[in-house]
């Protein structure tokens, strides 16, 4: 069932918000829980990480906070700082267009003395982990008196993880009318008991999934940690040389920056997605199926009047939230009694995903390889000779064995001639020479695995400033390495550098590449990896080119900000 937000009766704040952050459409989770938490009533629900669950009983909170009160009105549980900065992170993106609204993320490792400042100044909602939840209850310098929502999130792993006792003292201290939500992966009985004690007549929600078929065409998945993705998606690119496929992102904004990112590589691709007036949309289809489009970009809203027949591949650039959205994604390709292949990206904390989608549909999706450069390089290569042979066999050749005679004469032989002209093709159009490192065969830095949850960039470098980690994996795309290396050029050393504008200031690549070339002369195409975040981000420059692009870009604007510049520290 597809609900839009729109329908839920809520406030121009929050959809302002949430049309800020990309989402077309209620995820399941959100479209079952949000109706019963707007009416007030006490909810258990059974949702992993990854369904949306932050927003389901996000969305509601803040439609249920009072910004001009200072006092704290909600507060959410949560096993881990790490979850804690995130969930604050997203109710806080949620919260963007409310004014004076302060969450605030209170968890231990972090100064005490900030938190103390941080609560007396007043924050709405408050989110932490229980054991300095309690601290501070027990200091006075929390007070859940008036709190009327109180929320309990991965209520399972806090019971794992021994902090029964102190969310108990926690709930206990809030008042019999306080709205209280559990949401928990699994129900072992603990938590059954749990919500017995502090649950008044709770709604139960849960995702229920049908048996669903899937249409019978190959199916692989890869491994590929978030911030790679783009990366991978030009390898998939590049070793099959596809004419019409189609990707999917699960927001528009994913849409946008994808589609932005394949068309700085020179790929002739278009997105679609719900923000598109009608006129657009039939325009862009039209040129997708004429062939004018070889990659269409798409949320699954959008692709859903999507009409083609002859769909090579699906890409599942983000797995889908829901089994449904699979079968109907993969289902576009294999038409008509053509063949067709559904790659799917599955980044580590995106596997128990993988894991419904073939348990409710049984469709079978083998793990696969994504192709290495030298892999690349090989069917490029024989794509190449493939070329020279059809121009042999072609004839013709007559003004080129013309110019060759001169050198024959120089004592070189066809074969040097052949050998420098292969050469020269390979390096301008994809050979990366033997030793460049394979971005995605490198070993995990510490930094991707910092977390040990796999892929979370960021979070909790800075406590209290929480960055949504997935904005900076979103924005993080290597537009010179991989494979194709816009257009081959060999690589040359880069400098990082560091602006104050980010994804708050809804900063995309292409204002970036826009801006810089625009001011500084550079193309383009020499810039590489952006990494965008909340409120900075990072553009590798070639490094001979850095200062003049200091130079050219201090004082300058990016989407009305003024731009500071400078050389960013080098990465731990
Ligand atoms: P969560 O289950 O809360 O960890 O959410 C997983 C991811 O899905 C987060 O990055 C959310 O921002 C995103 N998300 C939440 N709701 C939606 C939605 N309705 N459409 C698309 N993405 C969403």
């Amino acid at each position: 069932m597809s609900i839009r937000f729109e329908d839920l009766g809520l406030s121009k704040e929050v959809l302002k918000a949430i049309a800020d952050m990309g989402f077309e459409e209620a995820s399941p989770i959100q479209v079952q829980a949000i109706p019963h938490l707007l009416e007030g009533r006490d909810v258990i629900g059974q949702a992993q990480t990854g369904t949306g669950k932050t927003a389901a009983f996000g969305i509601p909170m803040l439609e249920r906070v009072d910004a001009r009160a200072k006092h704290t009105q909600a507060i959410v549980l949560c096993p881990t700082r790490e979850l804690a900065i995130q969930v604050a992170a997203e109710l806080g993106n949620l919260a963007v267009h409310m004014r004076g609204l302060v969450v605030l993320p209170v968890y231990g490792g972090q100064p005490i003395e900030r938190q103390f400042r941080g609560l007396a100044k007043g924050a709405q909602i408050v989110v932490g982990t229980p054991g300095r939840v309690l601290d501070h209850l027990q200091r006075g310098t929390l007070k859940l008196q008036q709190t009327h929502l109180a929320v309990l999130d991965e209520a399972d792993e806090m019971l794992d993880m021994g902090f029964r006792d102190d969310i108990e003292a926690i709930l206990e201290k809030t008042t019999k009318e306080c709205q209280t939500v559990f949401f928990s992966a699994t129900m072992p009985p603990a938590i059954l008991d749990l919500a017995r004690k502090y649950l008044n007549n709770p709604e139960h929600v849960k995702i229920t999934q049908k048996e669903l078929t899937v249409p019978s065409i190959e199916q692989q998945y890869f491994e590929v940690r978030s911030h790679l993705k783009m990366d991978a998606l030009f390898r998939v690119l590049d070793a099959h040389d596809y004419r019409k496929l189609l990707v999917f992102c699960s927001t528009k904004r994913g849409v946008d920056e994808v589609t932005t990112n394949l068309q700085t590589r020179g790929y002739q691709a278009d997105g679609l997605h719900g923000n598109l007036a009608q006129g657009q949309r039939d325009r862009v289809m039209a040129r997708f199926r004429s062939g004018g489009i070889e990659v269409l970009v798409a949320t699954d809203v959008a692709a859903r009047g999507l009409d083609v027949d002859d769909v090579e591949c699906v890409i599942n650039f983000d797995i889908p939230n829901d089994v449904e959205n699979y079968v109907h994604r993969i289902g576009r390709t294999g038409r008509a009694g053509r063949s067709g292949t559904a790659f799917t990206f599955v980044s580590p904390r995106e596997q128990f995903k993988l894991r419904d989608i073939v348990r409710y549909t049984k469709a079978r999706i083998d793990q696969s390889q994504l192709p290495t450069l030298r892999d690349v390089t090989a069917i490029k290569t024989n794509r190449l000779l493939d070329q020279v042979r059809a121009t042999m066999a072609g004839g013709g050749l007559e003004r080129q064995m013309a110019l060759i005679e001169p050198f024959l004469e120089d004592d070189y032989s066809t074969m040097d001639m052949a050998a420098a002209l292969l050469k020269m093709l390979m390096q301008q159009n994809f050979d990366h020479g033997e030793n460049q490192e394979d971005p995605l065969y490198a070993k995990p830095t510490y930094k991707d695995d910092r977390f040990g949850r796999g892929d979370r960039p960021d979070r909790g470098e800075r406590p209290g400033r929480p960055d949504r980690g997935d904005k900076g994996d979103r924005g993080s795309f290597d537009r010179n390495g991989g494979a194709r290396g816009a257009k081959g050029r060999p690589r040359v050393p880069m400098s990082r550098l560091f602006l104050n504008v980010g994804s708050k200031m809804h900063v995309e690549p292409r204002d970036l590449v826009g801006a810089i070339a625009g001011e500084t002369g550079i193309p383009g195409r020499s810039i590489g990896a952006i990494e965008i975040h909340e409120k900075f981000c990072f553009v590798e420059i070639p490094t001979d080119m850095a200062d003049e692009v200091i130079k050219g870009m201090t004082g300058s604007q990016i989407r009305g900000y003024k731009v500071a510049i400078e050389k960013a520290q080098p990465k731990q």
